[in-house]
């Protein structure tokens, strides 16, 4: 068959059912050679079952999975060149840092002469060459981490997968090591397939992102395409913040779409899905950074979209804070995301103020399902 060589890992058509229940429901995706892809949604969407068909744990019912181009259907777990990292890490605590990244070298009967430089070089590639002695008790959780890894890399796997590798950990630490992970991944460059609930993790790491629901993916794309082009109701709630509406659609075609919402109030929006007509029932979302806000009614004049109400929360978080604003009309709650301008100093709760944004900054999406909120828990 042919192959594309660039790819390290190719999921083609993949189904798992657990008798009448179908967990992953043809899933399909290709991560090239050195890529960080992530495979992201709400908790029981099938990404565990899909990480385990890959490393061989469980086996498909449909499909076909190919790393480095060949089907590794019917391989054993431990004959596949892979290592998956779980968020308990498994390290042995009461070994030494060097004995547990020598330990699968040992397992696949290493000669002892190439285990010391090995294990050396491998600590070496997560930036902790001094680590070896050490007791794993003594590593702070970041450094278990890194530990985690290197015990994989030691033994030069095609692909690394990882389980909700940060699950475990507070948050200050989860955000270090986010960044650290995304670093770490480049620099030694090999293909990491990384399975998460939490949008922010997926959003930093990842060069590609698969969005799971129900078993099937949504969409497929870098973060930015996510977040700016969701093809989907459920992604465009999933990834990222954003303010939605649902309304029945006045006037649509394949471009924009003019909806009523429950509230009665007319919005216009891009249509991102597939077309639109009238008497569709649609969400509409729009990001909270892409609403103006101003005190006076002139600054959202010229915007295709406008709003008007009172500040109802301000939510002071550095360079850009959060405006809750309480819409006149309906009563409904509308998030605003603005920089730390004299606009934002000036505002004060119960202040009215004008929203405002253009139809392209909206997106009308067929109504979904309720969407479930992703990342903090
Ligand atoms: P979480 O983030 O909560 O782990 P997930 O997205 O990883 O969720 P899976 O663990 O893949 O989800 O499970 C997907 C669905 O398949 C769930 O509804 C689960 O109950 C079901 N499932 C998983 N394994 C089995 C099994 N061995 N037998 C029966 N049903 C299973």
């Amino acid at each position: 068959a042919c192959m594309n060589d660039n790819l390290d890992l190719e999921c083609i058509d993949l189904v798992k059912r657990f008798g009448a229940f179908t967990a992953v429901d043809g899933v399909s995706l290709s991560a090239p050679r050195g890529s960080f892809f992530s495979i992201l949604g709400p908790s029981g969407c099938g990404k565990t079952t899909l990480l385990r068909m890959i490393a061989g744990f469980q086996s498909p019912d449909a499909g076909d999975i190919r790393i480095k181009g060949r089907s590794v259907l019917g391989v054993a777990p431990n004959r596949r060149n892979v290592n998956m990292i779980f968020q308990h890490l498994a390290l042995f605590p009461m070994m030494t840092v060097a004995e547990n990244v020598a330990y699968g070298l040992q397992c696949h009967g290493t000669p002892k002469a190439e285990i010391g430089p090995k294990v050396a070089a491998a600590l070496a590639r997560v930036d902790l060459p001094d680590a070896g002695p050490k007791r794993i008790d003594q590593l702070s959780g970041g450094q278990k981490q890194r530990i985690a890894i290197a015990r994989c890399l030691v033994l030069e796997p095609d692909l690394l997968l990882l389980d909700e590798p940060l699950g475990a950990l507070d948050l200050k630490l989860r955000e270090h090591m986010k960044v650290e992970l995304k670093q770490l991944q480049q620099k030694i460059g090999t293909t990491f397939v990384y399975i998460t609930h939490d949008q922010s993790e997926a959003l930093v790491m990842s060069d590609q992102v698969a969005v799971m629901n129900h078993g099937r993916f949504e969409q497929i794309g870098s973060p930015q395409e996510l977040y700016y082009n969701p093809r989907t109701a459920f992604v465009a709630g999933f990834v990222g913040d954003a303010n939605r509406w649902r309304g029945r659609v006045e006037a649509g075609d394949a471009k924009s779409a003019k909806a009523i919402t429950g509230d009665g109030i007319a919005l216009t929006a891009a249509t991102a899905g597939d077309p639109l007509s009238a008497g569709d029932e649609v969400e509409i979302f729009v990001r909270p950074e892409s609403i103006s806000l101003t005190l006076d009614e002139k600054g959202v004049a010229d915007l295709d979209n406008r709003l008007s109400g009172q500040v109802e929360n301000l939510l002071f978080n550095g360079a850009n804070s959060t405006v809750q604003v309480r819409d006149g009309q309906t009563g409904g709650e509308v998030m605003v995301r603005m920089p730390q301008t004299a606009e934002f100093a000036n505002l004060a709760h119960g202040a009215p103020v004008y929203l405002g944004w253009n139809n392209d900054q909206a997106k009308c999406f067929p109504a979904g399902e309720d969407i479930p909120s992703s990342g903090e828990e």
